[in-house]
Formats: structure tokens, sequence, C-alpha cells
């Protein structure tokens, strides 16, 4: 038995990096998971299949309101029921302020913030009538403590704690937890361009001095859109090896 058989859960981003690794875990522990990205997800879905799981991909853009809504309800009519949702899409435009060009700070703003406003509001809908669901959102630890060079991403992901906190406090009376995950660096192709001499740099300010994995993220993700986490809603849990204290 897994903490999540019979569970439908929806992973925003789930094409790869954090959002495959928790479609893995999720799947592992079985949930039937719903990897919806612009990318196309047949690996994951093909690599969880063949390991026993159960998954399908959904073509989903997080900016696009009318055609995420669409999924959203065209997944809950397929299944019945729509358990987890993890607004885990998001992408980085970096540049110092003064340099940024309006376009990279719109777009990051539309994918990571407005992105999860778009998805998880039909979704909301759909796990207040059931009285019961979990909704995780991949934040930052910048948008906790700030970093040069990253006023936009920072805002989008101080923007989603305070979303998380009060839909927190919204959907709370109706069974629905919303908590957040605030990962440091983490190894997937969002770090992979850093180079050796920025990555020693950054070994310098972490407690524990190594990148995390995608893995140490979606544990904390499984945690909280598991049973064991039916009395959290409105936290982050920072998962940074101590790079933000
Ligand atoms: P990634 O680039 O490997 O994965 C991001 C996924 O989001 C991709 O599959 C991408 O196609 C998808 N995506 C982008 N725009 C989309 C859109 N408009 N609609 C639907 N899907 C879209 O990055 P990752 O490192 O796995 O990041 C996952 C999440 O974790 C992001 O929200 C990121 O901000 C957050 N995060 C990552 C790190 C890190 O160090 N890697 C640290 C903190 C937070």
């Amino acid at each position: 038995m897994g903490d999540f058989d019979g569970s439908v859960a929806v992973i925003t981003g789930g094409a790869r990096g954090i959002g495959a690794e928790i479609a893995r875990k999720m799947a592992a522990d079985g949930a039937h998971v719903v990897c919806a990205d612009v990318l196309d997800t047949t690996e994951i879905v093909t690599e969880i299949e063949a390991a026993g799981g159960s998954a399908e991909g959904r073509p989903m853009d997080v900016t696009d309101a009318a055609a995420a809504a669409d999924a959203i309800k065209a997944i809950h009519s397929d299944h019945g029921h729509l358990d987890i949702l993890v607004n885990n899409a998001g992408i980085t435009r970096d540049q110092l302020l003064v340099r940024m060009k309006p376009e990279d700070w719109d777009l990051v703003l539309r994918i990571n913030l407005d992105g999860a406003f778009k998805v998880t509001q039909p979704t909301a809908k759909i796990m207040m009538r059931q009285k019961s669901g979990r909704i995780v959102n991949i934040a930052s630890v910048v948008g906790l403590m700030g970093n040069a060079g990253q006023t936009n991403y920072s805002a989008s992901k101080a923007g989603l704690i305070g979303f998380t906190k009060s839909l927190a406090r919204e959907l709370g009376p109706r069974n629905v937890t919303v908590n957040a995950v605030a990962p440091g660096y983490i190894q997937t192709a969002m770090t992979d361009a850093l180079t050796d001499d920025q990555r020693a740099a950054l070994m310098k300010t972490v407690a524990i001095p190594r990148l995390g994995t995608p893995g140490d993220v979606a544990d904390a993700v499984t945690f909280l859109a598991g049973p064991k986490a039916s009395y959290i809603t409105g936290v982050v849990i920072n998962v940074s090896g101590g790079l933000y204290i």
C-alpha cells in the first residue's frame, strides 16, 4: 500500500527536473500522475509506466488561463476526482534590474506567479466541492532571502509564498491544504548553466556544501501532499541545505 493509492496528482512542469522527480515519487507511492507541461512528456510517462506506475501527459501552458482550466476540468472528468496539485512550472531570466528587459520581467511573473493562479483557480473549485485536496507550490529560497540578478524571479517566488499563505486560509475550512516548498540550489537544467567558479562560490554559502537533488525537493513535496501532513497548511519548507536559515 502506498501513501497515494487511488489519488490523482497534477504536476505542472512535470516533463523534467524537479517536477519529473515529484511525479516518479508520487507514482511509486500509488498515485496516478498527470505531467502537465509545454514540453513533450512522453519520456517521463514511459519511464513511470515501465516501472509499474500510472501516468499520463497533458500539454499545458500555464500562462493560458482558458486552456489550463479546460485541462483541469478534463482531468477531473476523466478520473472523477483530483486530489493533488503541484504548481512547479517555472523559469528564470536572470539579469541585474538596471539591465533587465521588461519582457523578461513579464515572462517570469507570467509563468511563475500568474501561472499558479491560472491552474489553481479551476483546481480549487473542484477540491472545495470534494472537501479534500492538497496544493503544493514550488517557490524558492530567493523568494525569502533575495538574490542579486533575480529581482523578477524573487518577486515571483515571494508572490507565490504570499499566495500560498492566503489560499491556505481560504481553503482550510474545506479540508484543502496549501503549502510551499522553497528549494535552494538544486542540480537540474536550471542550475546546469552555472560555471565551476560560480558553483565553488555558492558552496561556501551553503551549510551542507553540495547542490541539492530533485529527490531532496520531491521528498518534502510528497510529505506535504501525503497523509502525515493533514494538519499542516500555509507553511514554507525550505529545502536548501542551509543556504537560507
Ligand atoms: P526545469 O527547467 O528543469 O523544469 C521546469 C519545467 O517547467 C520544464 O519542464 C518546463 O517546460 C516547464 N514550464 C516552463 N514554462 C511552462 C509553462 N508556461 N507551462 C507549463 N510548463 C512550463 O527546472 P527545475 O529546476 O526542475 O524547476 C522546477 C521548479 O523548481 C521551478 O518552479 C523552479 O523555479 C523551482 N526551483 C528550482 C531550483 C533549482 O535550483 N533548480 C531552485 C529553486 C526553485
